[in-house]
């Protein structure tokens, strides 16, 4: 254990006693034929486990289930004729981060991806979410926000991972993020797992040109913004 570790076993945000709590709760009901009361808790304890499932167990950001079922599931907007708001999507990497597994060891590494989600969360617009999508990796979904917002909500996250203190956590230990960044305007044709295969290709454009960076692509060519930490 990590000497001020705040749970390394952190779960959902809803603790599964709730949901136990529910279900014993509706068996009480069950018994005494209070069916009304007892689909109640039930709903309730239904409402809890599904939260659970889509979301990441060290993170508690949104997990791949989530994202693929915004992606592919009955509820993705796939079809080109239907209206369809502006859409950027971010695939943010962080940055050497083996080395700080080697460094400090998993626990340390479980509390910066841990660390890393709450400030990707910040400044998310409305409808916005994060993901992560796996290992050392997460999704910025950002819905109804034009490129140029899009552009600096990402590096906004960027820069507040690059000066949180990290100091603080580890002596010595610095983290930052690269981020590939794909944005459609509305009614875009693109549907979104393209445009995540987009993200991925920046993210390695960011990658090549030395981390800490975000890309994007403008009218006419990648760009690529940086900053001096
Ligand atoms: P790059 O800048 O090129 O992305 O380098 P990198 O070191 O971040 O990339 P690499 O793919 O070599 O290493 C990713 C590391 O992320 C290796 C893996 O152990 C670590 N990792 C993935 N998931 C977890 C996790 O849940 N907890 C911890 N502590 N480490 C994880
Ligand atoms: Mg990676
Ligand atoms: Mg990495």
């Amino acid at each position: 254990m990590v000497a001020g570790d705040e749970g390394v076993l952190r779960r959902s945000p809803q603790p599964p006693d709730l949901l136990r709590l529910h279900e014993a709760v509706a068996t009480l009901f069950a018994t005494q034929g209070d069916w009304r009361r007892a689909y109640q808790h039930l709903r309730s304890a239904l409402d809890i486990a599904r939260d659970g499932s889509l979301r990441d167990v060290l993170t508690s950001s949104y997990n791949r289930r989530y994202l693929d079922e915004r992606l592919y599931g009955p509820f993705a907007d796939r079809r080109p004729a239907r209206p369809r708001p502006a859409l950027g999507i971010a695939l943010v990497d962080l940055d050497r981060f083996k080395r700080v597994n080697d460094t400090y060891g998993h626990l340390v590494g479980d509390r910066v991806l841990r660390r890393v989600a709450d400030l990707l969360q910040e400044g998310l617009p409305p409808d916005g979410f994060c993901a992560r999508y796996g290992g050392e990796e997460f999704v910025l979904w950002l819905p109804g926000v034009d490129a140029g917002d899009a552009v600096r909500i990402v590096d906004a996250a960027r820069v507040r991972v690059a000066r949180h203190p990290w100091s603080e956590l580890q002596p010595g230990l610095h983290v930052t993020i690269s981020a590939g960044l794909a944005h459609e305007g509305p009614d875009a044709p693109t549907p979104p797992e393209r445009q995540l295969r987009s993200a991925d290709d920046l993210l390695y454009a960011a990658k090549r040109a030395g981390r800490n960076k975000v890309a994007y692509h403008d009218a006419q060519s990648t760009q690529l913004i940086t900053h001096s930490e």
